[in-house]
């Protein structure tokens, strides 16, 4: 299974609703500096609902929503290969902000949606994508900590605990 498309509206610089589509294999998104690469792996995150606003590199959750629109929401939904939608969408209003998940259209609780991504080995506390700066700092890490990292990718850690916790027993 493998994510067909990105649909971004009102998100960070993304003022226009605008679509990406995700190719089988290798995307490469190109583009100067500040021009809204990585803000597209935020919307991924976000939408996916796994990472913190400061994962976004955003003081709060509001301020993903696009500064110049003068819009309350921005939404992102992530289409994959078997036809699954996940969406979601946060609403400022005056005093507070709202956050809403979707899985197909269907209105649903954040932890549906962290329950179907766990089936594909995605999980929020995992390390699910190689950020900027992350390579230079995988390279400078010390030989156990780069293992665990491996060890949480490759699912050992899992088993790892369950292990630990036996042989505790
Ligand atoms: P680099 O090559 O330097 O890594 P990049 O293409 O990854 O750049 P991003 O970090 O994705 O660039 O985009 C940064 C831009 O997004 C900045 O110009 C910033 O002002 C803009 N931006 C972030 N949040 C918002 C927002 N809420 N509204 C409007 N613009 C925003
Ligand atoms: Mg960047």
């Amino acid at each position: 299974m493998h994510i067909t498309g990105i649909e971004i509206d009102n998100f960070k610089s993304f003022a226009k609703k605008t679509s990406i589509p995700f190719l089988e294999g290798f995307t490469v998104i190109s583009g100067p500096n500040g021009s809204g690469k990585s803000n597209i792996i935020d919307s991924l995150l976000f939408a996916l609902s796994l990472s913190s606003a400061r994962g976004l590199r955003a003081e709060k959750l509001t301020d993903l929503i696009n500064l110049n629109s003068g819009k309350n929401t921005a939404e992102v939904a992530i289409t994959f290969s078997d036809g699954t939608e996940i969406r979601r969408r946060i609403k400022r209003t005056a005093s507070n902000y709202y956050s809403y998940n979707y899985l197909n259209g269907r209105l649903v609780k954040l932890g549906d949606v962290v329950e179907f991504l766990a089936k594909f080995g995605i999980k929020p506390e995992g390390y699910n994508v190689v950020m900027q700066g992350d390579i230079t700092r995988i390279m400078e890490m010390s030989d156990g900590d780069r293992r665990r990292i491996i060890d949480e990718i490759a699912g050992v850690s899992e088993f790892e605990g369950k292990k630990s916790r036996a042989l505790a027993e």
